[in-house]
């Protein structure tokens, strides 16, 4: 049996058009002669009634139990999965749909950001062998007492990455709604640059600092088991990018590399404290999840993603901490091979960003990535400015 796995993102099933751009990508495989695994995500982003996003805004998410909000939030994929379903059936194919969990992913129960324990894909290998097309809910499985459970957010690249290698594929195709992974979001940056090969590590460094095309679990379980991801357009015929650890043209570390990634959302935290590596602990401790710490004579900063902001607020309320909170900040990372050893490049990055008076409130070298701490409303502009003028001597 010749097996294709294809993912398409809820920005590629948002309207009936899109829909069927969808629908012919899988029927192009089918006439090649594949059997088609379809994993699908919930349809739309905000503003589309079924999308993730407006299921979670149906109940209030600090009150609700972590296994219930997984409950809802597991509906959008099968609602999803049902609707491609039908639009195949209308046009005379054979599908069937499977949830993550009767697809055979077998998860913790860490109800939201579940990992994958085991995949028992006897149902779905049963299901190819009489269906030409499988359609499975991406972004969820079940617990091995069968509660539903979800990957966390973005989470159906995972499900796609990890049936493609259940089911011995060399590759796995994830459609979006951009050509493929760019030198920074199209969305933001026009003259953004299609990447057309990238490594497992760089991809994963960008998805890890922002770049939602595709999950960054997805990518480190794609490079432990040696299975390219290849990032396509839904709506056009564009060659895409594939992530792999084969340049053909480029050297090992792949220096060419450069992008630029942004994570909007990051509030501060300046707490009052002598006791700055326990009160880090404490948090770290209950599982809260800081970006960057500092520390000063009796103060710290915590700079964390809105996400963690109620669980790092009840902890520093329980421990009687004195605190304030900033909102609307966003971090940049530029991301190239070895960056921090090029001194020029944070004053050149200082320079844009000071001439054209957006204020940077942090600035940080790692190995090959640079970050700074600016305030959302600067994001976009930073971003531009920054693509146009580095370009030049990083790409
Ligand atoms: P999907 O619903 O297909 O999973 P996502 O919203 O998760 O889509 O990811 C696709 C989006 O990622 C694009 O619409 C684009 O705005 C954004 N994006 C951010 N950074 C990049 C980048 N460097 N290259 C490509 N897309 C990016
Ligand atoms: N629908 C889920 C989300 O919005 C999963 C995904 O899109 O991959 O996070
Ligand atoms: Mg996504």
């Amino acid at each position: 049996m010749k097996i294709a796995i294809q993912k398409f993102g809820g920005t590629s099933l948002g309207t009936l058009d899109r829909q069927n751009m969808a629908i012919l990508k899988i029927i192009e495989k089918v006439k090649k002669g594949y059997q088609v695994v379809v994993v699908v995500s919930a349809m739309g982003k905000e503003g589309n009634h079924y999308s993730t996003d407006s299921l979670i805004k149906l109940i209030n998410k600090e009150k609700i139990r972590k296994k219930e909000l997984d409950l809802l939030m597991s509906c959008g994929e099968k609602i999803s999965a049902t609707v491609m379903s039908s639009l195949l059936n209308e046009k005379g194919f054979n599908t069937t749909v499977l949830t993550g969990y009767q697809a055979g992913i077998i998860t913790n129960n860490n109800f939201g950001d579940s990992e994958i324990i085991e995949i028992n894909p006897f149902k779905l290998l049963e299901e190819l062998e009489r269906k030409e097309i499988v359609i499975v809910t991406g972004f969820q499985g079940g617990t091995s007492n069968g509660e539903v459970t979800t990957l966390g957010r973005g989470g159906s690249d995972i499900t796609a990455v990890i049936l493609g290698i259940e089911l011995g594929c060399k590759s796995v195709e994830v459609f979006t709604d951009v050509n493929g992974v760019m030198t920074a979001d199209p969305n933001i940056v026009t003259d953004a640059k299609l990447i057309n090969s990238i490594c497992y590590s760089n991809a994963y460094q960008l998805a890890e600092s922002g770049a939602k095309v595709i999950h960054s679990k997805a990518v480190k379980i794609a490079e432990r088991n040696d299975i390219e991801i290849k990032i396509k357009n839904t709506l056009n015929n564009c060659s895409g990018t594939t992530i792999s650890n084969k340049y053909p043209n480029r050297v090992f570390n792949d220096s060419s590399f450069f992008a630029i990634t942004y994570k909007k959302d990051i509030t501060q935290f300046i707490i009052e404290t002598k006791n700055k590596s326990e009160v880090v602990s404490e948090i770290i401790k209950d599982q809260g999840r800081i970006a960057l710490i500092d520390m000063y004579l009796n103060n710290l900063i915590l700079t964390v993603q809105k996400n963690e902001v109620e669980k790092i607020k009840k902890i520093l309320t329980r421990e009687h901490h004195i605190y304030k909170i900033y909102e609307n900040y966003s971090i940049i990372s530029v991301i190239k091979h070895k960056i921090a050893d090029i001194p020029k490049i944070t004053l050149q990055i200082m320079d844009i960003l000071k001439n054209n008076n957006i204020e940077v409130l942090k600035i940080n070298g790692f190995y090959s990535k640079i970050q700074c701490l600016v305030k959302t409303v600067d994001v976009e502009k930073a971003i531009n400015l920054l693509h146009e003028t580095l370009k030049v001597d990083l790409i």
